[in-house]
């Protein structure tokens, strides 16, 4: 018996031959798309000796010699469909960036550019100025400069301002985000020492002006961007902070995260502090990232007084933490939407996400349950509680939509998943569900198409 299904086995060389195994070696290259082939073999040999392949016809074997060439001719880093939810989700890279900005990139890193070169003068010129004026313009600011990431921000401020020497920080804001930035161990990376001021939930102005000593650097203030305290809590205001930096001479900091620059509440949204309050507040320097609420690339940014930002431009540090020509040319088509907000709203990927209104959410979730039903998958639309994400919002949950799938929702989670393109859902109270909020217009009918035949071959 197991003789004759191993005689039924295809050769590599045969199956190389097949018309339709063409279309499929194009994408990759031949020694990959042999080995594909090998391997697909192989399991089925090896399925026959364990007695766990019985019978099988030869299409079986192609489609499983299919599915393994096209994930071997996939890159490792690849496009997933977000049917989580979480709009900005770090797991999933974020924010994605505009078509605009993705086409500057490719235009730019495809050919020489003027990255570090002063086409007015022909000599050298500095990669931070292509952006710095409009950043001011957006933010309210006197200077600014980049780093590679928002962590790398606050340690480049600590190591220039604070290096040996104290920063003051409330204790309810020593916060841990990601779980791999925490305050205090950048801090020390810094070679800052932390004067933790205040309780977890309350911390008043007069403890600030206590913990000042003639080694106090800097007063730093923290946005708690992933938890919240609730109840009997009291914090300081920038306002305050800044009153009693200037006091005392001392340097002020905000590390705001998020990077908000649009007011979320004039759009339904909770309330978040933008970068133009902070700015506005007095204080002296303000670190965000990048690819967070801001909706751009991956950095870290500092704005502020223009003395302090020198002083960083100057620090040997940011040549270590330095952005890429890729980022800039990421950052300066997303920040000249800013100049027009109605712009931003509408054109930046993770700002239309989250602004859109709950009927319009609704409506694609209705869309998606319709694709689905055409192709005879049985499912339903329903409310979800979708998340902003990004370390940004605690608690807070939006209104949104998707549809959830009939069937055992662990099995449909991984065929999801592991399919292609691979879908990353949800699973709620035993259903497994595809929130609408973060599937872009072009991915809808891919999912559907996913939708059915993942359902169609659990049947
Ligand atoms: C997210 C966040 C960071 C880290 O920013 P990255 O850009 O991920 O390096 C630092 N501080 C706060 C308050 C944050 O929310």
């Amino acid at each position: 018996m197991k003789k004759e299904l191993f005689k039924k086995l295809p050769k590599v060389d045969e199956v190389i031959k097949l018309p339709e195994m063409k279309e499929l070696a194009k994408n990759i290259d031949y020694f990959s798309f042999t080995e594909g082939i090998r391997e697909g073999i192989d399991r089925y040999r090896r399925g026959i000796l364990e007695g766990n392949i019985t019978t099988f016809e030869k299409e079986d074997i192609l489609e499983e010699i299919r599915g393994i060439v096209t994930k071997r001719s996939q890159f490792n880093l690849k496009n997933v469909i977000n049917a989580t939810g979480t709009v900005v989700h770090t797991n999933l890279g974020r924010s994605l960036i505009s078509e605009k900005a993705a086409k500057n990139v490719v235009d730019v890193i495809t050919s020489y550019n003027n990255l570090e070169y002063n086409l007015e003068k022909g000599g050298r010129g500095s990669r931070y100025d292509h952006v710095e004026e409009l950043i001011c313009q957006v933010t309210g600011a006197e200077a600014a400069v980049l780093t590679n990431n928002n962590a790398a921000a606050v340690m480049l401020a600590l190591n220039e301002f604070a290096n040996n020497g104290e920063a003051v920080v409330s204790r309810g804001e020593l916060v841990e985000i990601g779980g791999s930035f925490r305050v205090p161990d950048i801090m020390e990376l810094s070679g800052t020492k932390l004067v933790e001021v205040g309780t977890t939930n309350r911390t008043h102005a007069r403890d600030y002006r206590k913990a000042i000593t003639e080694d106090t650097s800097m007063l730093l203030k923290i946005h708690t961007s992933n938890y919240k305290i609730i109840g009997f809590t009291k914090t300081v205001t920038n306002e305050e902070l800044v009153e009693i930096g200037r006091e005392n001479n001392v340097l002020t900091m905000e590390d705001l995260g998020s990077g908000v620059l649009v007011d979320f509440s004039k759009y339904g949204v909770k309330k978040e502090p933008t970068v133009q309050e902070s700015i506005a507040s007095g204080i002296d320097l303000v670190t965000f990232s990048g690819d967070k609420l801001l909706g751009g690339p991956q950095l870290g940014v500092i704005v502020g007084k223009k003395k302090y930002i020198d002083r960083l431009k100057k620090n040997q540090l940011l040549r270590a933490l330095r952005v890429s020509k890729m980022t800039i040319a990421a950052l300066e088509p997303t920040l000249r939407y800013y100049l027009d907000e109605r712009e931003a709203v509408a054109e930046i990927p993770t700002l239309r996400m989250i602004l859109e209104a709950p009927e319009k959410v609704e409506a694609r979730a209705e869309r998606l349950h319709k694709l689905l039903t055409d192709r005879g998958v049985a499912c339903e639309a329903m409310e979800t509680e979708a998340t902003i994400g990004g370390g940004s919002m605690p608690g807070e949950t939006v209104e949104s939509y998707g549809v959830a799938i009939e069937g055992n929702s662990v099995e449909l989670e991984k065929a999801f998943r592991l399919g292609t393109p691979n879908i990353v859902g949800m699973i709620r109270n035993d259903r497994f569900i595809l929130d609408v909020k973060a599937i872009q217009e072009n991915e809808m009918e891919v999912v559907a198409e996913r939708a059915a035949e993942i359902t169609g071959k659990m049947k």
